[in-house]
């Protein structure tokens, strides 16, 4: 029997599902001829820091060399700042690449990953790439249930992802909930600690987890300068973990992950605390605004500590998507990420949320109507 390319690829990567990214805006702009907002990948509406655009300038000129692989003054700058050794921070193709790469490292066949339903979908995407088991914990509240998921751990639980707060529902867990789930985690367990929304959650700060960070061994907390930093597009992240661990994610990544520009304007947005303190305002500000209104019109929108909320809306929720791309404004529909009754929206700046406001004020009549002829 002769063997196709096909045949070797394994049974576990046959069933993953393809990460759908959001609307890009060019897109829709170019097919419905009209300005649209897009309000659909959590992204900082506000740009990315000046001094980021000037320091991606600067070195621009030496794209023809290849960049420091050991990205050593961002690490040094991460270091100091997070009050760690060089060897506890990585720096990854965005921390989407290390949430994948502590997969690769941990997990095999035989093996379990554990995370909550309705979270970040790459997390179960990482667990089932390695070979190992996934084990989805349902969630509270649209919540992690973090006592459940501490039950659900056994002597083959290799890796356990949270997101704080989580992507899709902007909820978040506090320090004790927190301590509490370390408490019982054991040390042969590595719980990793998503944390690219964390400068948007007021009640919390980056020294929480980096304090229990230092108590535990086993914990690699995730940060990304595609949020607050407002540099999506370059890809770059960051982790701070144990030596060991990061040695070993070290030699399975590519050996020029980031990008010399990537890297540059990383650390001049490290640098500009003006801007990134606008962005956590403007958002605080939009956020409490957008739920506001979004009550005022009826919705139900879960509390979040996020830069965007989610909305349970209904059946008709993939159809309101469609609707409110149609007048220029690009949402989130989370079918995909096993809320088919919920869209996800990013608070934007006010003017971009002024334009979702308006667009579902035209909606809700005509949802209004559907819905009574539907029910008659
Ligand atoms: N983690 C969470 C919870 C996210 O929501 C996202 C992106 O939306 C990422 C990680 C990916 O971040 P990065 O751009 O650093 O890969």
């Amino acid at each position: 029997m002769t063997r196709t390319i096909e045949d070797l690829i394994p049974d576990y990567l046959r069933g993953l599902p393809v990460y759908v990214p959001g609307k890009p805006i060019e897109e829709v702009e170019r097919e419905l001829k009209i300005h649209a907002v897009k309000l659909a990948s959590n992204e900082n509406p506000l740009g990315p820091s000046p001094k980021a655009i000037a320091a991606a300038h600067a070195v621009l000129g030496d794209a023809n060399r290849y960049p420091d692989g050991g990205t050593h003054l961002l690490r040094k700058a991460l270091a100091e700042r997070r009050g760690v050794s060089l060897e506890e921070i990585f720096i990854g193709l965005g921390s989407s690449e290390i949430i994948d790469l502590a997969a690769r490292v941990l997990l095999r066949p035989g093996l379990l990953g554990l995370t909550s339903e309705g979270t970040y979908a790459p997390f179960s995407v990482a667990i089932r790439a390695s070979g190992a088991e996934l084990v989805l914990v349902p969630q509270r509240e649209f919540a992690f249930d973090l006592k459940t998921m501490a039950k659900a751990i056994t002597p083959k639980t290799g890796v356990i992802y949270l997101a704080n707060p989580n992507n899709p529902t902007g909820s978040a867990f506090g320090r004790e909930e927190f301590d509490e789930f370390l408490a019982s985690v054991p040390d042969g367990v590595l719980v990793v600690l998503d944390e690219a929304y964390i400068h948007y959650a007021l009640s919390m700060g980056l020294r929480d987890s980096e304090e229990a960070y230092c108590k535990r061994k086993n914990l690699l907390i995730l940060r990304t300068f595609s949020k607050v930093y407002g540099l999506a597009g370059l890809r770059i992240g960051y982790a701070i973990g144990r030596p060991e661990l990061l040695a070993a994610m070290n030699k399975l990544k590519t050996p020029f992950n980031t990008s010399g520009v990537a890297q540059a304007a990383a650390l001049a947005a490290l640098d500009d605390k003006e801007h990134v303190a606008r962005g956590i305002e403007t958002n605080a500000v939009e956020r409490k605004r957008m739920i506001a209104t979004l009550e005022m019109m009826g919705f139900r929108p879960v509390r979040s500590e996020a830069n965007f909320v989610f909305i349970n809306v209904g059946p008709s929720a993939k159809v309101l998507s469609d609707d409110l791309l149609r007048l220029g404004v690009i949402v989130r529909p989370l079918a995909w990420m096993g809320f088919p009754e919920a869209i996800r929206v990013s608070v934007g700046t006010a003017e971009e949320n002024s334009k979702l406001f308006t667009a579902l004020g035209q909606l809700l009549p005509e949802r209004a109507v559907k819905d009574e002829l539907a029910a008659s």
